[in-house]
C-alpha cells in the first residue's frame, strides 16, 4: 500500500530563501523515503520571481515545485491550502511534512480538514515499518512520549518540531533538486485577503526554530532589563523567550511565551534567567538539549532540570556571560 508513494514537504521562505528548518524537513522526508523507496518532493509558494533558485536547488529534494502567484506575497493559509490540496489529491503522497511553527500548524490543520485525512502535530520521531508509518509525539505536556501507528491511506499530514531532525554531519550525497515552476492565477476575488503581516516578538527568528533561546522570568524585574537578554541572544544568534507572568505583565509579546500555554521549544541551548522553573514552564522547554539556569535562589526548581546552574543575580551574570561569549566567538 505504501510502496513508492512519495513524501512531500512544504517549505517556507524568508526573503526568498528556505527557512533553516527546511533542511530538517527534507532530512526527515529522506529518512522515510529511503525506507519507502520513493522520491522526496518539496512545495514552495512564492510571489512571481520572489525566490532564490540556487538555494532551492541545494535543498536536496528530488524535485522542488515552485508555485508562483500574486496571492503568495503574504502567507494566506486558505489560498495555499487550496493550491496544495489539489496537488495532494492528484499526487497521493504517503505523507506531507510541515514545520511545527505558526504557519505550518495552521496550514497542516487546514489541509487535513479539507482532505479528511489524519493530522499529527509536533512530531519528534518518524519511522517506517512493514506495518506502516508511525510517529512519536510528546504527551502530557512533554512528560511522556507516545508512538502512534498511522492508519488509513493518507496523505498523513505531519508537523515536525524544529531542531530535532538534524543530520549529525553534512550530507555529502545531497542531490541537486530539479526545479519545476508554475504560475497560478489569482484567487483574490473569491477568498479572504490578508492585507498586512506584522512580525511580533523576537524579530525574524521564531523561538520554536531558534537554536539558542535566552529566556527571562519575573527575576528580570522589568521590561527594560530584557535588553540584556536581547544582547546575549544577539551574540549567540538566538531568540528571546519569556515565562508567562512576564508576558501577562506586558514586558514581552505573547509570541515569546514558553510553556504549557505558550510555545514549545527544543533548542540546542536554553538559558533560563530569573525563571523559577514551574512545571508549566518546563512543559515548553525541558526537551532542550542543554539547559543553563541563572537564578539567585539555589533551591529554584529550574536547577533540577538544568545541565549547568549559576546561582546569582541575572542582571549581573548575563552581561558578564555576554562579554565572555563575544570574546570567544570573536577569537
Ligand atoms: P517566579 O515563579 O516568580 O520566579 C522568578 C524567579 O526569579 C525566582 O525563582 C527567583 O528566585 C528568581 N529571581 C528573582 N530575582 C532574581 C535575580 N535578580 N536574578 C536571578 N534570579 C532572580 N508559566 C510559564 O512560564 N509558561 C506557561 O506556559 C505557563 N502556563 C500556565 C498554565 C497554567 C494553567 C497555570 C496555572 C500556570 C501557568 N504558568 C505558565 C505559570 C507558572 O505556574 C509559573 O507561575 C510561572 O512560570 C512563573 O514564572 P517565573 O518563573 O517568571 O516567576
Amino acid at each position: 500500500m505504501n510502496a513508492s508513494r512519495p513524501i512531500w514537504v512544504y517549505i517556507e521562505l524568508n526573503e526568498g530563501r528556505p527557512k533553516p528548518v527546511a533542511s530538517e524537513l527534507i532530512f526527515a522526508a529522506r529518512h522515510l523515503a529511503t525506507a519507502n523507496g520513493a522520491p522526496v518532493e518539496a512545495f514552495v509558494c512564492a510571489r512571481v520571481g520572489g525566490y532564490d533558485a540556487d538555494s532551492l536547488k541545494a535543498l536536496g529534494a528530488d524535485r522542488v515545485h515552485v508555485l508562483q502567484g500574486d496571492d503568495f506575497e503574504l502567507f494566506n493559509s486558505q489560498i495555499i491550502r487550496q493550491a496544495l490540496a489539489e496537488r495532494i489529491e492528484q499526487g497521493k503522497p504517503l505523507a506531507f511534512l510541515l514545520a511545527s511553527n505558526n504557519h505550518g500548524k495552521e496550514l497542516g490543520a487546514a489541509l487535513s480538514a479539507q482532505l479528511l485525512t489524519g493530522y499529527a502535530g509536533d512530531c519528534v520521531g518518524l519511522e517506517m515499518s512493514a506495518q506502516g508509518l508511525s510517529v512519536k509525539r510528546p504527551i502530557y505536556s512533554g512528560k511522556a512520549y507516545a508512538t502512534t501507528l498511522l492508519k488509513g491511506e493518507g496523505a498523513h499530514i505531519l508537523t515536525l518540531r524544529a531542531n530535532v531532525f538534524r543530520p549529525d554531519s553534512a550530507d555529502e550525497s545531497k542531490v541537486e533538486s530539479e526545479l519545476i515552476c508554475e504560475e497560478l492565477p489569482t484567487l483574490k476575488d473569491t477568498i479572504a485577503l490578508i492585507v498586512k503581516e506584522v512580525i511580533a516578538g523576537s524579530g525574524d527568528l521564531d523561538i520554536t526554530e531558534a537554536r539558542v533561546v535566552v529566556s527571562g522570568g519575573l527575576g528580570m524585574q522589568n521590561a527594560e532589563n530584557f535588553k540584556l537578554l536581547e544582547e546575549l541572544a544577539h551574540t549567540l544568534g538566538g531568540a528571546v523567550g519569556a515565562s508567562r507572568p512576564v508576558v501577562d505583565n506586558g514586558w514581552r509579546d505573547y509570541s515569546n511565551q514558553v510553556g504549557q500555554t505558550g510555545r514549545t521549544v527544543s533548542p540546542d541551548l536554553y538559558i533560563a534567567c530569573g525563571i523559577s522553573g514551574a512545571i508549566q514552564h518546563q512543559a515548553g522547554m525541558s526537551a532542550s538539549k542543554c539547559i543553563v539556569a541563572i537564578n539567585s535562589d539555589p533551591h529554584a526548581a529550574i536547577f533540577s532540570i538544568a545541565h549547568y546552574g549559576i546561582v546569582g543575580d541575572a542582571l549581573t551574570v548575563v552581561p558578564l556571560l555576554n562579554e565572555e561569549f563575544k570574546k570567544i566567538l570573536n577569537s
